[in-house]
């Protein structure tokens, strides 16, 4: 027997489900990449993505996924040999690391803990030990889409300021932008960076990064640069320039839609749905962990991101089983654990384009799933969830 039928439902953290205007935004004929209007998309589009990562800077957009932003951001400031410092809370800043030494930068990683942000007061006090100031660059995520933990940005900001160090600070805004308040100049970010495929509710295919002048002098004299992705080339006035090539007319049309989206519902009220309903997810999972067999990965409440939820499951019952009940029997398709969490955690994203019926529907499914599958669990999840709705919600 199942009950599955119509569309799934995605609660995984990337792709994300797509508004009906974002689809229909792309059922139309291409544009002549030379005309006017090509130019206009993209200028507005520009201009938007200033207003997201909240910048004076200078914004690029690329036909690449998250991976390729982060080649974007290291290319574009670092040569070869540079020492740089990656703050450790999951997966993906490890996995920005990553890419850095494969290029041929010599990266440390500040240990952290999956199941924590990253603390401040250890950023500085690693910075401070730098004497020599030979660290060039730090590295951060503001949402690990792996552990579930949103960091403290303006916190770190703050750190790096306060150990007097000159590193350039990038963020990677992947997991949050658009869904989470995000300040890059405020914050002191130097480079943000995001992908379309997440917060922003657009297919995968397009990255943005953006740079501050601080980010953009030291650009000038970065070995790594290359022609795709460097900075300079895409900064002039020749349209053609800005996506070094062939313009991604449709993913830009779908991301216009997107923005649009946003801008009506107000960055603000966004935030404000993304919290709401990340706290009722909380909810039906702190409900559910008195059966002793559930746990949020992230220990401490205020650490525990508004985009996703990642929740271990303890005494050998297997996260896969459970996903797979959700995915066959109902439609609803959750995330895995990933990394460390393999086999250990499955995760609820709750990011982009979700409401209140798509998160009461897929936190009843989890919790179908577990009365099917024996799992124990505190009762009344659901209720809970449904509580924390009408008592922020009111009529
Ligand atoms: C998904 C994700 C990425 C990687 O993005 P891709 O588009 O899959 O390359 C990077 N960072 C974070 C925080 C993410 O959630």
């Amino acid at each position: 027997m199942v009950v599955r039928a119509g569309r799934e439902f995605l609660a995984i953290p990337g792709p994300t489900t797509m508004p009906d205007e974002v689809l229909r935004a792309m059922h139309r004929p291409a544009l002549d990449i030379y005309s006017a209007d090509m130019v206009r998309l993209t200028d507005g589009l520009h201009v938007d993505m200033r207003r997201l990562f909240r910048t004076s800077g200078h914004a690029y957009i690329y036909i690449a996924n998250g991976h390729g932003a982060w080649e974007a951001v290291l290319s574009n400031t670092l040569s070869r040999g540079d020492d740089i410092l990656v703050l450790e809370s999951g997966r993906f800043a490890t996995g920005w690391g990553d890419a850095a030494t494969a290029m041929g930068v010599n990266v440390e990683v500040l240990k952290g803990d999956i199941r924590r942000a990253v603390r401040p007061a250890e950023v500085e006090a690693r910075l401070r030990q730098d004497t020599e100031r030979r660290i060039r660059l730090v590295l951060v995520v503001q949402v690990d889409t792996a552990s579930g933990v949103v960091n403290d940005i303006a916190a770190i900001g703050k750190a790096i300021r306060a150990a007097g160090h000159d590193a350039l600070f990038a963020v990677d805004a992947v997991a949050s932008l658009g869904c989470m308040p995000f300040e890059m100049d405020a914050w002191g970010v130097d480079i943000a960076m995001s992908a379309s495929q997440k917060g922003l509710m657009t297919p995968p295919g397009l990255a943005f990064v953006a740079a501050n002048d601080r980010a953009r002098r030291r650009h000038r004299d970065a070995g790594l640069r290359t022609p795709y992705w460097d900075w300079t080339l895409r900064e002039g006035q020749e349209h053609y320039r800005k996506y070094s090539g062939t313009a991604p007319v449709h993913l830009l049309y779908a991301l216009r839609a997107a923005i649009d989206l946003l801008t009506a519902e107000t960055l603000e009220n966004s935030y404000r749905r993304h919290h709401l309903l990340a706290q009722a997810v909380r909810q039906a999972v702190a409900t559910w962990t008195e059966g002793g067999a559930i746990a949020f990965n992230i220990t401490a409440p205020a650490e525990r991101a508004d985009t996703v939820t990642t929740i271990r499951l303890d005494g050998g019952h297997d996260p896969r089983a459970l996903q797979h009940y959700c995915s066959e029997k109902c439609g609803v398709a959750l995330g895995t654990g990933i990394g460390d969490l393999s086999g250990k955690a499955f995760r609820i994203a709750h990011m982009g384009h979700v409401n209140a019926p798509m998160v009461l529907g897929t936190l009843g499914v989890v919790e179908m799933a577990l009365n099917a599958l024996g799992i124990p669990h505190g009762r009344g999840g659901c209720d809970a969830a449904i509580r924390t709705l009408s008592d922020n919600v009111p009529a």
